[in-house]
């Protein structure tokens, strides 16, 4: 994610703090200095970087649970709004998305008793107290953590109880109609929390519009994966595509950018293998700050690593997503360039999909 910090490292996976997370902290203690002087903003600031501890334990209940079955997360990312683990996917087994999505607030339930044993008791009416400061330090973040809990259970994406309720289903009715069903009721519960937003707390239409996003996409991103079961990299890439010769120049590119529809040109070596990616912006950047004879290997892009021919095509996705890569180059046995595998033959295969689900790639 653009715009956040590296501040550790856990296990293989990077701890990101997204900038506005550090903005906000510095807003809190700022307020808080003003109403209360030092103290009060010292306490506001350990509470929210303790809560948000709280929150980063949650996601690395997820990371580890996901980790047993085989599931790597590269980085997790604190917003404001909370953690966001980036795993590198979501296992198909409902049993085994049923755990990785029930360990985040399993984390937060062991907090939240081991808090409550240390203060000894917590009256249920200091739940909704979270921001009170006369509730002290450890009472405010057990509440904040039975928060976390309810919160996360909401049966909506995407909330945990959102892959839960599928999860559940999908060991019912199978997962593609379980997905379809879980993200109607999550729609469905956005528009009831949209329809309080307008009575009561604006804040409310904010995430119910946030939810009812999040509950198409998970649809749409769950028909995708169904669609490409059992299909190849070979299947999806494009393959009447130009390259351009990796001793090119700058004024070559244009050519080939301005004779071709392509955005995204595999940059080749003299035996045909691709040694790196030139991207339409790459040209245009290129053309203001340097000369016509510059040679492309200067400002394309470092080689991303080039996917098999035969290598299944929604993993190439997952890597392509994980990546964040543009396009990748397609390669045969011998590591000579093949195709291009964009996101617009993807997006492509998906309207031949809807338009005949009955429909057979491949050759
Ligand atoms: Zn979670």
């Amino acid at each position: 994610m653009l715009w956040s910090l590296v501040i550790g490292r856990v296990a293989g996976t990077a701890i990101r703090v997204h900038v506005t997370f550090l903005l906000f902290l510095a807003w809190i203690g700022f307020s808080a200095f003003r109403s209360g002087g030092r103290a009060e903003a010292l306490e506001s600031v350990l509470f929210i970087v303790l809560l948000f501890l709280c929150v980063l334990l949650h996601e690395f209940g997820h990371i580890f649970m996901a980790r047993r079955y085989g599931i790597q997360t590269p980085d997790v990312t604190l917003l404001p709004i909370g953690g966001v683990a980036n795993l590198e996917r979501i296992p198909e087994k409902p049993s085994q998305e049923l755990a990785v999505a029930v360990a985040g607030p399993a984390v937060n339930v062991v907090i939240a008793i081991a808090l409550i044993l240390l203060l000894g008791s917590l009256a249920p009416a200091d739940i909704s107290r979270i921001d009170d400061p006369g509730l002290g330090l450890i009472a405010r973040l057990a509440s904040a953590n039975i928060f976390l809990v309810l919160f996360n259970m909401i049966p909506a994406f995407p909330m945990d109880g959102g892959r839960v309720l599928r999860a559940v289903l999908a060991m019912r009715i199978g997962p593609q109609r379980a997905t379809r069903v879980a993200s109607r009721i999550g729609q469905g519960l956005a528009f009831v929390l949209g329809f309080l937003g307008l009575f009561g707390n604006p804040l409310l239409i904010f995430i119910a519009i946030f939810v009812y996003i999040a509950a198409a996409g998970e649809a749409q991103d769950s028909e995708m994966r169904h669609a490409f079961v059992g299909l190849t990299v070979a299947d999806a890439m494009e393959t009447r595509i130009a390259s351009v010769p990796a001793a090119a120049s700058l004024e070559q590119a244009v050519d080939i950018l301005l004779a071709t529809p392509q955005h995204e040109f595999p940059v080749v070596d003299a035996f045909g293998k691709p040694v790196g990616l030139l991207v339409r912006e790459d040209i245009i950047t290129a053309l203001r700050t340097r000369e016509r004879d510059s040679p492309v290997l200067d400002f394309a892009r470092a080689p991303v690593a080039g996917v098999r021919a035969g290598a299944p095509l929604q993993q190439a996705l997952d890597d392509m997503r994980t990546s964040g890569a543009i396009a990748v180059s397609v390669i045969g046995d011998e590591g000579q360039l093949l195709g291009l595998l964009t996101p617009q033959n993807v997006a492509e295969m998906m309207m031949i999909k809807q338009a005949r689900p009955d429909w057979r790639f491949g050759r």
